[in-house]
């Protein structure tokens, strides 16, 4: 039977691409599989402390491996806002999110929209000294208006250095070259070696 990862996610999306990634090396649950856990308060200051912070209180929780992921999006003419605070930087659902966005940016030229999705992902195994963090990044730029009615979050307004929002491309070619897609791709010999019983080739 192959060793459990419980993947501190109720994202069925997310699932999916880290089960793809992982094959049969690993069992891959998510908090959906498992009894209610109450959620830690995701209060880090960066992306890798509130990873970090989840990993540990789920790992804790089960005494299963966790792994968990905290990402968001850093606009450089906002000073890296809403960075951790992507979810929360704006009441309402994700369009009042991104239309507040590109109201902030509204008098902000082409050249200076620059911006990066971040992801921070961590695996904590229980009792674990020494936890593992890789990040990924996404570079593109915020658009002038939405595109695209794939993906969620900020996706319809985040132009990739080719031209499309990411919200034009399928949930595959998102996966390729997103934040989390990076991430999970640098994570995986980890997983391999620290839960999955150490063959980093399957
Ligand atoms: P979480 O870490 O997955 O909870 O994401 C935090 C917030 O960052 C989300 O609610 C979105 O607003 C934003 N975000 C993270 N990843 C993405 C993405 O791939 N596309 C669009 N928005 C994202």
């Amino acid at each position: 039977m192959a060793p459990r990862l419980l993947f501190a996610t109720t994202n069925v999306g997310k699932l999916r691409e880290l089960r793809g990634l992982m094959g049969d090396a690993v069992e891959v649950v998510s908090l959906r599989d498992l009894p209610p856990i109450p959620e830690p308060v995701e209060d880090g200051a960066t992306f890798e402390d509130n990873a970090l912070l989840k990993a540990r209180a789920y790992a804790e929780a089960t005494g299963l491996p966790a792994l968990a992921d905290d990402s968001g999006l850093c606009v450089d003419a906002l000073d890296g806002r809403p960075g951790v605070l992507s979810a929360r930087y704006a009441e309402g659902d994700d369009r009042a999110r991104y239309e507040k966005l590109l109201t902030e940016l509204a008098s902000v030229p082409d050249e200076a929209r620059t911006a990066a999705f971040v992801c921070a992902l961590c695996l904590v195994l229980p009792g674990d000294a020494s936890p593992t963090i890789e990040m990924g990044r996404c570079e593109g730029r915020i658009g002038h208006a939405p595109r695209g009615t794939h993906g969620f979050g900020y996706d319809p307004v985040f132009v990739l250095p080719d031209g499309r929002a990411l919200a034009e491309l399928t949930s595959e070619q998102k996966a390729s070259l997103s934040h989390r897609g990076v991430a999970f791709q640098k994570m995986r010999p980890h997983l391999l070696a620290r839960v999955g019983g150490g063959d980093v080739r399957r």
